[in-house]
């Protein structure tokens, strides 16, 4: 009945809160790819949940679980509506085959068990660790979170675990780089238990990575976990004889709660010590015609000996017929090659003449037909309740109208409690930091240690910790919209907008990460499936302001514009996302005007976070920061403060001491007199040793070149050490300007310092350096110029060498383009 209709519908005509079959997949490569991991296979209902508020991209439910897709995508899906009574199973199950022989492993029983976590993103894979393992992972609900891998040991009975908490992908082909990871990690290192984590609530398609994991004839173990929601779904699902069925020990567990972990590990040992029960090796049944073709691929796979000794030739097969890329490549070695080749190819061409479907998507729906029946033998659905709750919630969150009034007003209040709250803790900071000096500076005698402690370390690892509070709160924030599931709705939102310059609406979470820290922000690229898009963003996230620059801006304006400081602020944010667009819309004509991949994406059901998981997300983001702070800022300003204290000239230094005491000798001033100019003589004494410095004499060289923006040398130094850490200009300028920490009144602190400063060469000799023009100039030059090392390096390790040279030179000259252009603009104005 299916399939013999002449004109077709697709998903995309179909109205909101309409369901229907779905018929076909039309489209090739990563689309189709994505899409049927995804469950948008033949015979599925789909139904129309809600379109975003720009129209783009829409909501719909399938398998229980909700998905946005672009327009465009949905065009590429040929549905068929439902008729009533309507009841045939659309789906081909043929079971499994057990296979006769015993495997061998032969693998010596140590007390080291290594085990690997795999699973869909958001199934708790990160929960679960933590809960096992004691650590402090950060857990999210938006898919991909877990972007590097965690190992922790855990002591149980006897035994030593080494967990690791792999990527979440949704299914194990080349197509991602998390997938490709996981593959390997599987591949090489070869864990002695999988524990494939399976969200229960979310069965049919978890389960398709399920059926990959028995194809790879590996020893695992399932977590169903999220078994609590299972049960407030009001599904009954027998997992004992669905693990049965799959060869594969079931665990339920609620990961959240700690429950049934300790069953987990019990199972874990069971398994590997080949006492458990269930364990057995199955092959899932694809048909007559397919399981042909992998007999014929598997007896020429067979003639060699070394590799398939590592792998399932079953699994080799299966990979050819889906016509896996990187399986042909490793495959390449084989003195066969060319006849495994050959082989793959006609089996392709027979099946896919057969079933006039590519022969991926037989496959996989051969796989997901394996899984209904499976699950039509074991569960039986009780009555369902309704989450009407939740549903009406996220209606409001994602209105047409209110979603993004609704979103913009999070993000006020989130910069807004960042600054007013913070600036209360902020204030205790500054006073522990000044008196810490001041006890230092009693305590310590005159000299080299001295300066080196108050000047060097308290003055500038001091400049810099005032600010966690601000990073504390703006990562509390962060974690709490990442955490609900909040994040993937803005994603929702924003895919129309980012489409439009280029990106994918999931670019705009690294992007939005990038206000916080640009390093995590540029590891989170890795959730998108696709390069380019990769790369672009990870282009883009230093034009986002990150923490660490917040400290200068708050300097410069609260020395140079105390009037508008919330308006200067918000629009040196603001340039720094046009720049970005800018740049996007620059990249998207030149070096990236390829196609773009699909906008397929989970929306995964809103969770309330636990108070708990929240803070500690946040934590593992400050402590991060903390780290930076007693490594790279500390050694910086210590290399820093030595840069401007040496080489000491002894003997200018001794005459300077010399005139002051001759001033002090001096019967005919009066003390007043003296001590202005005392103080002359000491700040005169300061500025030239400094200028003759090392340090002074970098800032010199690059002076000619920060001339035209009005910079001096001064300012060239804290763009140097800048490129270390961009707090560290901070710290700089306080090493620089002498700003005293332990001054109980205001004169000396560093925004006054700055104020007074004057240009000692040049054609500008003897004026003030910081007019408001130059101040917003240099702003604009902090917000743009080399982000910072640690960014540079994430660059260079997430897409190239090449990228990240580029990234240099283009934002460095940009930065001195754009603060050219204030400075000489702004002065003839
Ligand atoms: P990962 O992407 O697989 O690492 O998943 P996470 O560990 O980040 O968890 C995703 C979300 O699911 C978080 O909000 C967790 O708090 C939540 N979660 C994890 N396990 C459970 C569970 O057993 N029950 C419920 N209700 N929620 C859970
Ligand atoms: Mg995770």
């Amino acid at each position: 009945m299916m399939g013999n209709r002449n004109c077709h519908i697709y998903l995309s005509d179909i109205p909101t809160g309409e369901s229907v079959y779905i018929t076909k997949v039309l489209g090739h490569g990563a689309f189709r790819k994505r899409i049927t991991e995804m469950g948008f296979v033949k015979g599925k209902k789909v139904k129309v949940i809600k379109n975003a508020p720009l129209q783009d991209p829409i909501e719909y439910e399938i398998m229980g679980y909700n998905m946005s897709l672009r327009r465009s995508e949905a065009a590429m899906i040929e549905v068929e509506p439902i008729i009533e009574g309507d009841l045939q199973q659309l789906f081909h199950y043929e079971g499994i085959i057990v296979e006769e022989t015993p495997r061998m492993r032969g693998i010596p029983k140590t007390k080291r068990i290594n085990v690997a976590l795999v699973g869909n993103p958001n199934s708790g894979k990160t929960t679960l660790f933590n809960r096992v393992s004691g650590s402090h992972e950060r857990v999210g609900n938006y898919g991909g979170v877990t972007v590097d891998i965690k190992e922790a040991v855990v002591k149980f009975e006897s035994y030593k675990m080494n967990f690791t908490d792999l990527p979440g992908t949704y299914s194990i082909t080349e197509y991602t780089p998390e997938e490709l990871f996981v593959r390997n990690h599987i591949g090489e290192k070869k864990p002695d238990v999988v524990v494939n984590v399976v969200d229960a609530s979310n069965l049919e398609r978890n389960l398709f990575l399920t059926t990959q994991l028995i194809d790879m004839d590996i020893k695992v173990v399932i977590a169903l976990n999220m078994y609590d929601e299972l049960e407030y779904k009001g599904i009954d699902l027998n997992y004992h004889d669905l693990g049965l069925l799959l060869g594969i020990p079931i665990v339920p567990t609620i990961a959240v709660k700690g429950v049934g972990l300790v069953a987990l590990l019990e199972k874990i040992i069971e398994v590997y010590e080949d006492q458990d029960p269930i364990t057995r090796h199955i092959h899932i049944n694809y048909g007559s015609m397919i399981e042909e073709s992998i007999d014929r691929i598997r007896a020429e796979l067979r003639k060699n000996k070394e590799l398939t000794d590592q792998y399932s030739k079953r699994y080799l097969a299966i990979k050819l017929l889906e016509r896996d890329q990187s399986t042909l490549d490793r495959l390449k070695i084989c003195s066969n090659y060319e006849s495994v080749k050959k082989i793959t190819e006609s089996e392709i061409r027979r099946l896919e003449r057969e079933y006039k479907e590519r022969s991926e998507t037989v496959i996989a729906d051969a796989k997901y037909g394996f899984i209904s029946g499976a699950l039509l033998e074991t569960v039986s659905p009780k009555k369902r309740e309704t989450l009407k709750k939740k549903k009406n919630f996220d209606r409001f969150l994602t209105h047409k109208y209110l979603g993004f009034p609704i979103f913009f007003f999070f993000m006020w209040l989130m910069f807004q409690t960042t600054f007013t709250l913070g600036a209360y803790p902020m204030e205790w900071i500054e006073m522990g930091v000044g008196y810490l000096g001041k006890l230092l500076s009693t305590k310590i005698p005159e000299g080299t240690l001295h300066d080196l402690l108050i000047d060097g370390v308290i003055g500038g690892v001091g400049g810099v910790i005032v600010f966690l509070p601000n990073i504390l709160i703006l990562f509390f924030f962060i974690s709490l919209m990442e955490d609900t599931g909040y994040m993937a709705r803005v994603s929702f939102m924003m895919d129309k907008l980012m489409h439009k310059i280029g990106l994918h609406g999931k670019s705009f979470i690294p992007l939005l990460m990038g206000f916080g820290c640009n390093v995590p922000a540029i590891m989170a690229t890795r959730t998108l499936e696709n390069r380019k898009d990769r790369i672009m963003t990870m282009l883009l996230i230093p034009f986002m302001s990150c923490s660490a620059r917040l400290p200068v801006y708050l300097l410069i304006i609260s020395a140079f514009f105390p009037k508008h400081q919330g308006l200067i602020l918000f629009s040196i944010y603001l340039i720094g996302i046009l720049i970005a667009v800018l740049s996007a819309l620059l990249l998207k004509n030149t070096v990236f005007s390829r196609q773009d991949v699909p906008f397929v994406m989970e929306l995964p059901p809103y969770r309330l976070p636990t108070m708990r998981n929240t803070l500690r997300h946040m934590w593992h983001k400050a402590s991060q920061y903390l780290r930076k702070m007693g490594t790279v800022i500390l050694v910086a300003s210590i290399l820093i403060w030595a840069l401007s204290y040496f080489p000491q000239n002894k003997e200018l230094l001794a005459e300077y001491d010399q005139q002051i005491a001759q001033v002090e000798l001096n019967e005919t001033l009066s003390s007043l007199e003296k001590e202005k100019l005392v103080l002359a003589l000491e700040l005169e004494k300061e500025g030239t040793h400094q200028e003759q410095s090392y340090i002074g004499q970098m800032g010199k060289f690059v002076e000619p070149v920060l001339l035209p923006l009005g910079f001096d040398w001064k300012i060239g130094i804290s763009l140097i050490t800048g490129l270390a850490a961009k707090e560290i200009v901070v710290s700089t300028m306080g090493v620089l300007y002498h700003a005293d920490f332990e001054a109980d009144d205001n004169s000396h602190n560093l925004a006054v310092k700055l104020q007074q400063q004057v240009h000692t060469t040049g054609k500008l000799k003897g004026q003030r350096v910081f007019t408001p023009l130059v101040a917003f100039g240099f702003m604009l030059f902090i917000l743009i110029y080399f982000p910072c090392v640690a960014v540079i390096a994430a660059i260079r390790r997430e897409a190239s060498l090449g990228w990240a040279i580029f990234t240099i030179f283009y934002t460095t000259l940009l930065a001195w383009l754009v603060a050219f252009a204030v400075y000489q603009i702004g002065s003839l104005l």
